[in-house]
């Protein structure tokens, strides 16, 4: 798909989620537009004393219900109309949650694997001061995505805080523990995507005790997704990364499987006592639920109609094309979209800001409590929805993300 492609999908998905709610066309149109995008071009000095110039972007959404939050990419396709969408598609997301965000997005056209540990760590800290017009800890608050992890998100904290004198801990989330970083937050995008598998589950009268789970994708969300679905007692019988998939119906040690073929040559191939599959073959395969948690555009028209799942929860950021989407509706496949499913991750980076600003940390028990209170809420209040308009579980997450922000954005009108 083009990269105005995902800024017109965006946007179509709006403009479909505006005629439920009967929105005035100036407020789509507001909507539909970030309110601030920086284009900044930086340069940095490599390890051989070369100078290269860099282009990076920020780009704030729509502030109406509080700062501005999202990721900052590292990757070579990076560019200005996808940064708009994935900002506006995070607005949304806070919205369905309930959490006091607007949406934002920044990165860098960058190959992060051509460069050394310094080389970013520079790039890092340039980008940052180029960014310090526009973020702060009560404006717009980055936090990790594609090729950026905690030590980045240290560095352009620290940064940030040298340019203001102090430290400034709430200006980034995703951050290492001892710089303010907060208890769960790593496994906080694959907790809230069980969390939602349960609660379709009890709305689908499906057990998830001994209920079949494939997931797609055994990094950060679909590792932890596995072994808190294997906890709650689902038998996981198939699992994959980018080398291809393993499967058992009788059940994978998911444990085993992370802690001893994950960080290894050859993963989780190298696990002997299952099948092997491909990464299409998985996500056909018979099982109850299908999480896919890798990357976009994994389940489509071409292999829509052979999904087996009963319930997909989407990980990933955008795992299903609209016209897979179409097809499973119509097969009757529930689909948890991705603005709910994995909105886990920015539900605790909230609360990690929360905590900076009040400099008191929370117990990893507390952390995961609320987040799990957060999630059943929010996927109750989109279960409702769905029924009353009788659409599918997207439409209905965007009905309610789109309705909270477009309220806002009346209630505190247009200035001057
Ligand atoms: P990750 O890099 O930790 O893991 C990605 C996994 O997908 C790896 O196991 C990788 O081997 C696998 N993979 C890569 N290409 C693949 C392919 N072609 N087929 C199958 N598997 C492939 O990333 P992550 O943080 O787990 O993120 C996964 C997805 O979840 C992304 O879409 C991301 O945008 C989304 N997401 C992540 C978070 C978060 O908090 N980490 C929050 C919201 C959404």
């Amino acid at each position: 798909m083009s990269e105005y492609n995902v800024l017109e999908m965006a946007r179509q998905q709006l403009y479909n989620s505006a005629r439920y709610l009967d929105l005035d066309d100036g407020l789509v149109a507001v909507l539909a537009r970030p309110k601030r995008a920086v284009t900044v071009n930086f340069p940095v000095v490599m390890d051989s004393g070369e100078v290269v110039v860099y282009e990076g972007y920020r780009v704030q959404h729509n502030p109406s219900r509080g700062p501005t939050k999202g990721g900052l990419r590292y990757h070579p396709d990076v560019d200005l109309d996808e940064t708009t969408a994935l900002a506006m598609w995070m607005t949304w997301k806070c919205s369905v949650v309930n959490i006091p965000y607007g949406g934002a997005k920044g990165g860098v056209k960058v190959n992060v694997k051509e460069l050394s540990k310094r080389e970013i760590e520079k790039l890092t800290r340039r980008f940052a001061s180029e960014l310090n017009i526009i973020v702060g800890e009560r404006s717009d608050i980055p936090a990790p995505d594609i090729g950026t992890n905690a030590q980045v998100m240290g560095w352009f904290m620290d940064t940030l805080s040298m340019q203001c004198g102090y430290t400034v801990p709430g200006v980034v989330t995703g951050k290492p523990i001892e710089l303010g970083g907060s208890e769960g937050r790593v496994e906080a995008t694959g907790r809230g995507v069980i969390v939602c598998a349960i609660e379709a589950c009890h709305n689908m009268n499906l057990n998830f005790e001994g209920s079949r789970v494939v997931v797609q994708g055994f990094g950060n969300v679909g590792s932890v997704a596995a072994r808190l679905a294997e906890r709650e007692g689902a038998i996981v019988v198939g699992v994959s990364d980018a080398s291809g998939g393993i499967y058992n119906p009788n059940g994978l040690p998911i444990n085993e499987l992370y802690e001893k073929y994950t960080g290894v040559d050859g993963g989780i191939q190298n696990y002997k006592d299952c099948e092997k599959v491909s990464n299409s073959e998985l996500l056909e395969l018979d099982c109850d639920i299908l999480i896919p948690a890798a990357i976009s555009a994994q389940l489509t028209a071409e292999n829509a109609d052979k999904v087996k799942a009963k319930l997909v929860v989407e990980g990933a950021n955008g795992p299903t094309t609209p016209e897979a989407d179409k097809i499973m509706h119509e097969k009757g496949i529930l689909v948890v979209p991705d603005i709910l499913a994995n909105a886990g991750g920015v539900v605790t980076s909230y609360f990690e800001w929360v905590q900076d600003l009040q400099n008191f940390f929370w117990e990893e028990n507390e952390v995961n409590d609320k987040l799990s209170k957060i999630m059943r809420r929010a996927y109750g209040e989109v279960a409702h929805v769905m029924r009353e308009h009788n659409t599918d579980m997207r439409t209905a997450a965007m009905i309610i993300g789109v309705k909270r922000v477009a309220d806002a954005t009346i209630m505190r009108g247009i200035f001057p």
